[in-house]
């Protein structure tokens, strides 16, 4: 059992979309299927601008760069590698900040204590698709006159009291990654509710060229191509069946893991009116449960099911990170030791009812 199966669409619908690019003969730069796929997306997950990247990690290079972000910037240890490598390429200094223990995002009341002068924007992670506290994170970098963007990476189509993800900050980051429920196999976007971030954007994406003879950024190459946006639009089609799938796994895992001492399962916070389950996750705390996270990992592993620790290592702690000043174990309780406790689940729509059973049995010892 892998942690998730990718959807993969039939090669029927594939080849219906390819058949366009293979008419037009245009196979990248902004093609027909580019930008069907950004019209559908934006109506998907109700976002006003959407910019499409050849992957997330390169989309969250521009987005940081179209904010002309400099000095330092405030961000989570507890992420996937691309949040904090995506600073490090724009040569900012990442400041870690420490995460909370109820939703695993920045702890904001932490957030403050750890802005400088130098500071110039916040970099967010919806860790799980659980939501950033945003309204807070407003309120902070407007009296700090900060940039705010979000690693949405987990959170697409994610609504908070029915408002888009991508309707906070300056602009988030989405991944289409084949791990991610909606995927191109490889891709990603910008979603942002400023229009006029879009051109700078999309000359950052191409390279800064702005027409045949003008070149205006310092830009890189993070076009979609063709045969992304083909295999974009037919996962697509299958999109919303797979997420009603997950949507019941996500509460059968729940009502298996009830009152199971010292195992939490994720829950989403109370203000998600639409969730991405992307992830499913379950937090062990040692001394409740009589056993420890690694153990657990290491049993199940061997029993062919492949469990995954998101997020170990902590950022702080990779050696090219854990000299900065803001890495010290002992300002990040918390991220320290909710990195050593959570353990994500195999988690997608095909999963039966035995399935669960057997994964959640490992948790009842
Ligand atoms: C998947 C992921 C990324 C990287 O996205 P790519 O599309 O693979 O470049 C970045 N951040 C987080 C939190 C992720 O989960």
């Amino acid at each position: 059992m892998n942690i998730t199966s990718p959807l993969l669409p039939s090669l029927d619908t594939f080849n219906k979309y390819l058949a366009i690019a293979w008419h037009n003969k245009w196979l990248t730069n902004n093609g027909q299927l580019h930008q069907i796929l950004e019209k559908r997306l934006c109506e998907k997950i109700r976002t006003t601008n959407l910019s499409l990247f050849n992957n997330g990690t390169v989309a969250l290079l521009v987005g940081i760069k179209a904010l002309r972000l400099t000095g330092k910037v405030v961000t989570t240890p507890f992420t996937f590698p691309a949040t904090i490598h995506a600073l490090v390429w724009n040569r900012i200094e990442p400041v870690f900040c420490d995460i909370s223990e109820t939703d695993y995002n920045m702890d904001v009341t932490k957030l403050e204590n750890v802005i400088t002068p130098d500071t110039t924007g916040i970099l967010g992670v919806h860790v799980y698709g659980n939501p950033c506290a945003v309204e807070m994170i407003h309120e902070i970098a407007k009296i700090y006159g900060l940039r705010v963007i979000y690693d949405g990476a987990h959170a697409f189509g994610v609504e908070i009291d029915s408002k888009p993800i991508t309707s906070y900050g300056d602009v988030t980051m989405l991944s289409f990654h084949a791990t991610k429920l909606f995927h191109t196999a490889e891709g990603g976007a910008l979603g942002y509710a400023d229009p006029e971030l879009k051109s700078r954007i999309d000359y950052l994406k191409n390279f800064g060229i702005k027409n045949e003879e003008e070149v205006i950024f310092p830009g890189i190459n993070g076009k979609m191509s063709e045969v992304h946006a083909a295999l974009g639009l037919s996962v697509l089609e299958l999109y919303e069946q797979e997420y009603e799938n997950r949507a019941t796994v996500f509460r059968k895992y729940t009502n298996l893991l009830e009152n199971i001492p010292g195992v939490i399962p994720l829950r989403y916070n109370s203000n998600v009116t639409r969730a991405s389950y992307q992830y499913f996750v379950v937090r062990i705390i040692p001394e409740e449960a009589g056993f420890n996270r690694d153990e657990i990992y290491r049993k199940m592993r061997s029993a062919g099911i492949n469990v995954r620790k998101y997020f170990f290592p902590l950022a702080s702690n990779y050696n090219c990170y854990h000299h900065l000043p803001s890495a010290r174990p002992e300002i990040l309780p918390v991220a320290n030791k909710i990195s050593q406790q959570m353990l994500a689940l195999p988690f997608y729509g095909a999963l039966t009812d035995s399935d669960l059973e057997k994964i959640v049995s490992f948790l009842k010892t």
